[in-house]
């Protein structure tokens, strides 16, 4: 028996997301959401809605027991866990199994190995994916951290084994600084994560952010669907997306496309995932993996075609993936901006009451989000209150539609990033495709 009715342990414009793809299928939704929640859009669309807890997020989305629960109470026979809250908690993803409810999602062990920055790196490097220059794992002495530091060069960055989201992190610019940078990082990661591991890195100077979208099927077969340009960011969080990434050849693609594939099929990687680099004269450096579905992953639908929720259902349901590496065509391109209820060039949080909405439409315009005229934004979660997503044959031709579409986007009552973005589409940097993971923060800077 394949999945029927699926648990969507999210909220906001993703639960919407999952919901679609779902009821494309044919498959039944089931919402589980906070008290703050209940007027939320895809709780309104699930075919059952159930109240998890109070707002605060561990109490609701965080609540493992109440989503357990939720799931057995309504017959759920899978969870889709969307990203963020608990989608790269391997232990629920154990426990979720353990109750006969399959995860859509990678298989534990994978979660956990790629969740521990540390121990990501080492397979990563096992696999034959080029690293970031840095400590060979975590470091245990200041002695250690000093000697690895001066192999490798000033700046160097310490980061958290368990930092995630741009948290945990410290540029370290000299030889001087490091002692008290490794000390006062090793506490903040301890207060942060529990966990006081931390390692070195090279800190590259000018890089962009370009990563790879994976897809494996747990048996040994793996895809790659191209890459996506990421580089557009403000405090390590992403602002726009782009795919292709303006500064790829085919070949180089290809190339880094089927390093990644081979590594995923030789893991025996199951579902969606994200191989993060940085990449700088050409040359590209693993940072990170993410095992869930990104933020971003609609422009990689866009220039490939492929569902990627959908996929990520049918194999959880245990089907071959629905395309082969030699069907996977890219076209055209594709930039999501997101958006959110914020001021756009302070970017104080703007919650509070929608008064107005109108979605921008036409031709390849998809806007991902849960806001109606009416709905209040709540206080308590990400700012993120819509994505757009244009699609055009050319970069410049994306471009000019995303212009028009944005202008076309009508929400009021609240503070948005549109005029950033629009902004942002007027710099002739943003033009030409020559921007860096620094651009937009020098660009702020420069305004102010
Ligand atoms: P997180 O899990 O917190 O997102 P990542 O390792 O993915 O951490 O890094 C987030 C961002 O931090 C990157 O996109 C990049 O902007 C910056 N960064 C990470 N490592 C380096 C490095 N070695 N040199 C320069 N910048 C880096």
């Amino acid at each position: 028996m394949g999945i029927s009715r699926i648990l969507i342990a999210n909220r906001g414009e993703i639960a919407l997301r999952i919901h679609r793809a779902a009821h494309e299928m044919g498959i039944e939704t089931v919402a589980v959401h906070s008290t703050a929640d209940a007027d939320a859009m895809h709780v309104r669309l699930a075919d059952h809605a159930i109240c998890i807890g109070p707002p605060s997020a561990t109490d609701s989305y965080l609540n493992q027991a109440a989503i357990i629960s939720a799931a057995e109470i309504s017959g759920a026979d899978a969870i889709h866990p969307g990203y963020g809250f608990l989608s790269e908690n391997a232990q629920f993803a154990e426990i979720v199994e353990t109750h006969d409810i399959k995860w859509i999602g990678p298989k534990p062990e994978h979660i956990r190995t790629m969740g521990d920055k540390v121990e990501a790196k080492r397979t990563a490097g096992a696999l034959g994916l080029p690293l970031v220059p840095g400590s060979d794992g975590a470091i245990s002495s200041i002695e250690e951290a000093a000697e690895v530091a001066e192999q490798i060069g000033y700046p160097v960055l310490v980061k958290a084994a368990s930092g995630g989201g741009g948290r945990g992190m410290k540029v370290i610019p000299t030889a001087a600084d490091l002692a008290s940078a490794v000390a006062q990082a090793k506490s903040e990661a301890k207060a942060a994560f529990g966990d006081d591991t931390v390692y070195l890195e090279k800190y590259l100077g000018n890089p962009r952010h370009i990563e790879f979208q994976v897809f494996g099927d747990g048996n040994g077969n793996a895809v790659h669907l191209g890459e996506r340009d990421c580089s557009l960011q403000r405090r390590h969080q992403k602002v726009l997306e782009e795919a292709p990434s303006p500064v790829l050849s085919q070949e180089e693609r290809q190339r880094m496309g089927s390093i990644v594939a081979k590594a995923m099929a030789e893991m025996g990687y199951r579902g969606a995932g994200t191989i993060e680099f940085l990449w700088e004269n050409g040359e590209f450096y693993f940072i990170e993996m993410n095992t869930r579905l990104q933020v971003e992953h609609p422009v990689t639908e866009a220039i490939t075609g492929v569902d990627l929720v959908r996929e990520q259902i049918r194999i959880a349901d245990g089907k071959p993936l629905s395309v082969q590496q030699d069907e996977i065509e890219f076209k055209g391109h594709a930039i999501e901006c997101r958006i959110n209820a914020e001021d756009p060039f302070n970017f104080i949080p703007s919650p509070g009451l929608v008064t107005t909405y109108h979605a921008a439409g036409g031709m390849h315009v998809r806007v991902d989000s849960g806001l109606y005229a009416g709905y209040r934004i709540p206080p308590y979660y990400d700012s993120m209150i819509a994505k757009l997503i244009v699609y055009g044959r050319t970069r410049e031709g994306c471009i000019m539609r995303l212009r028009r579409a944005l202008e076309e986007m009508v929400i009021e009552g609240v503070k948005t990033s549109i005029p950033l973005h629009e902004a942002l589409l007027n710099e002739p940097d943003i033009l030409d495709g020559n921007y860096s993971i620094k651009w937009l923060e020098e660009w702020l800077g420069e305004r102010e």
